[in-house]
């Protein structure tokens, strides 16, 4: 990838592939040291109840922020994790992580209702000791099970479903929540979903995108929604970004709504800031009113 610098110069050729296999193969070396070096940070993003504008919700989002190559999004190293088995003691450690900064806002900013999300992985959910682990991680912090919910995605719900439906119905009566991520973009089987013990459905990103009240895309947003009510869930909007997806949202009676509209994922600090300002957003009811 050397840039072609003037006539006299050569331009060396390097497969592209050849590139993206020696930057994961570096990324992969140092993830190995990455959690020992503490190198892994957590974001959190609110979910927001669309008529109170309370944050009920934090969704814990996990970054690397490398020495040399800055912070690292999830998508460029979840996988690597997944396929080394990193995963298993960094989604630990995330979880440890997230359960106890959430109790610490619940003390010191007397929110006893605050719960926090944690992503889990394939490996995660397969591992035979999650339940012990989870039971144990919650015991140790002291947090209310009721104020942890844990997002699998469909396609790790749908991996092994007799599975599935023994892992959910533990931590159900543990009293964790479950939700099911970018719900939509999977095949999970409707006949599945009604048995699975969950309790929310998070609406996949691409969907929330071009929700307008002239769009037809709505059709499918509409149809998640309807679902999810009828099956008794909870509906969780992700990646909203404009008042008019919110007002979308609003008339179709989805309980929560995540997205830059109102927060990008933050750092423990930001975090902190924004919770010990005010628990509530605002509202606005200005594009509804606008259009009637
Ligand atoms: P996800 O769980 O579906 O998380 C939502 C993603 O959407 C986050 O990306 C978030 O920053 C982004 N997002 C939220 N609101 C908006 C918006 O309004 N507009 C746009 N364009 N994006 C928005 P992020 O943090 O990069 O995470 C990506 C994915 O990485 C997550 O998707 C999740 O699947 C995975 N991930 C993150 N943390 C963990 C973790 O601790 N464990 C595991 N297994 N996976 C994780
Ligand atoms: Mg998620
Ligand atoms: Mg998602
Ligand atoms: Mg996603």
């Amino acid at each position: 990838r050397v840039k072609l610098q003037g006539r006299n110069h050569y331009q060396f050729y390097q497969p592209e592939i050849n590139v993206q296999a020696s930057e994961s193969l570096i990324l992969e070396n140092s993830l190995h040291y990455a959690l020992e070096r503490e190198e892994l940070r957590i974001f959190y993003q609110p979910q927001v109840n669309i008529t109170t504008g309370e944050i009920t919700k934090m969704e814990a989002l996990l970054r690397w922020q490398h020495p040399k190559l800055g912070l690292i999004p999830p998508e460029q190293f979840i996988p690597i994790a997944e396929e080394t088995g990193l995963i298993v003691p960094i989604g630990e450690w995330t979880l440890r992580t997230a359960c106890a900064q959430n109790k610490t806002w619940q003390n010191a900013l007397n929110l006893e209702t605050l719960t926090v999300a944690v992503n889990l992985s394939a490996r995660q959910f397969q591992q035979p000791n999650l339940l012990k682990l989870v039971s144990q991680i919650l015991l140790d912090i002291k947090l209310n099970p009721n104020c942890l919910e844990l997002e699998i995605t469909e396609s790790i719900a749908m991996d092994n479903v007799s599975l599935t439906q023994e892992i959910l119905s533990e931590l159900c009566k543990m009293g964790v929540s479950i939700s099911i991520d970018d719900f939509g973009t999977g095949y999970c089987s409707l006949s599945y979903l009604k048995n699975f013990p969950i309790h929310c459905l998070k609406i996949d990103r691409s969907f929330v995108c071009d929700l307008t009240n002239e769009n037809c895309q709505a059709a499918i947003t509409t149809a998640i929604v309807t679902l999810a009510h009828g099956l008794n869930l909870t509906v969780v909007a992700e990646g909203v970004e404009t008042e008019e997806q919110l007002n979308v949202l609003r008339i179709l009676e989805c309980e929560l709504m995540q997205g830059y509209l109102f927060s990008r994922p933050l750092s423990v600090e930001d975090a902190t800031r924004l919770l010990r300002k005010s628990t509530t957003f605002k509202i606005s009811n200005s594009y509804l009113i606008a259009r009637h």
